[in-house]
């Protein structure tokens, strides 16, 4: 949407305040088809321009209705607004299917014993490649045993990586939680190669 552009007739020098001043400044209302501004007049030629208009000046000698700049600034600040809403809802709509997506590939390891997802962490509490969060796009997520579980003779106490990395105390965890479209957390995907696959001897 573009405001019209009205002519007007001024002064051959407009005045340095059409120029540099505030924009209040440089707003009149029409009256008998005269807009005066900074002290100078100016004729309205263009036509359908009623009596009692708010118009802003400029020292080029044409003018915009202030209600159709505020119209325009109305139905920016909207699509800007819708715009904002629309990225929010396809980021829920990701944040949702990753859920899915997590879920299914953790119960495909189908656990039955309690568990959390984590990653290891060093003792500032930042991943050992560092991301400030302590998560990294690109750590690994182990699963964390949250009761004793054996299977043959691989024994996990409780707290224990399934795959037994860490042992020895050589680092911390963090558990790996995404939140989905509403807020909610949920376990990340397990992607360590070694968990999922005592998992899968469990679960079998
Ligand atoms: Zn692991």
């Amino acid at each position: 949407m573009i405001p019209r552009r009205i002519p007007l007739a001024g002064p051959g020098i407009a005045p340095p305040a059409l120029f540099y001043g505030p924009a209040d400044k440089r707003r009149g209302f029409v009256v008998d088809g005269v807009v005066t501004v900074c002290g100078a007049a100016y004729r309205v030629l263009g036509p359908d321009v009623p009596e009692g208009e708010l118009v802003e000046v400029h020292p080029q000698s044409f003018g915009f209705l202030v209600s159709e700049l505020v119209a325009m600034e109305a139905a920016a600040t909207a699509a800007a607004e819708q715009h904002r809403a629309n990225e929010e809802a396809a980021r829920r709509v990701r944040a949702d299917r990753d859920r899915a997506e997590s879920e299914a590939a953790n119960a495909a390891l189908g656990f039955a014993f309690a568990w959390q997802a984590a990653i290891r962490t060093v003792a500032s509490g930042m991943s050992p490649r560092g991301a400030g969060n302590g998560l990294h796009a690109r750590s690994v997520v182990h699963v964390r045993c949250d009761e004793p579980v054996s299977v043959g003779r691989l024994r996990r106490s409780q707290g224990d990586l399934l795959c037994g990395a860490g042992d020895g105390a050589m680092g911390y965890l963090a558990e790996a939680v995404s939140r989905d479209g509403s807020g909610e957390p949920y376990r990340d995907r397990v992607t360590c190669r070694a968990c999922q696959a005592v998992a899968l001897r469990l679960a079998t």
